[in-house]
């Protein structure tokens, strides 16, 4: 095989983007343009990690909608603590909290962050999330009822 841009006999040619067409050169002649196959790989490579990427955000992003605080948390928590046999201070202690925390949870004043709401299942042995579906069923089939409405208009 000969080079496509100087003419001379190679063995092993090289694919190279040379203004903008892919031509088979020698050694020497592909340094005048940028080596195709390398490029390729690389522009595969960055998509798969891209869509890698998306991925495990979305799940991630999901799984937290799906889920949220019960509205009798503060009940749960003094229960708990209570079954514990521990005051607000000596649960405060145990969650590396404040005191004035654990009053505020357990009278509604405050909701638990994610970390310190963590903090308060491993501790009290207790689960403070549930399904969004379970709590909100009657609105989602409003909501759809009214969208399969408007859809059907629109129609
Ligand atoms: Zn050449």
């Amino acid at each position: 095989m000969n080079c496509e841009l100087c003419g001379k006999k190679v063995g092993k040619p090289k694919r190279v983007k040379v203004e903008g067409s892919v031509l088979q050169v020698c050694e020497q002649c592909a340094s005048y343009g940028k080596e195709v196959l390398e490029k390729k790989k690389t522009d595969t490579q960055e998509r798969i990690n891209k869509i890698k990427k998306g991925r495990s955000r979305s799940s991630r992003g999901f799984g937290d909608e799906s889920k949220t605080l019960v509205m009798d948390f503060p009940d749960k928590i003094r229960k708990a603590r209570l079954e514990n046999d521990w005051t607000q201070e000596e649960l405060a202690n145990n969650l590396n909290e404040k005191k004035s925390v654990v009053a505020k949870l357990e009278r509604s004043d405050m909701r638990p962050s994610d970390s310190l709401r963590e903090k308060l299942e491993k501790t009290l042995d207790i689960i403070l999330l549930e399904e969004i579906e379970k709590i909100s069923t009657s609105t989602q089939h409003k909501e759809s009822g009214l969208t399969i409405g408007d859809l059907i208009k629109e129609e």
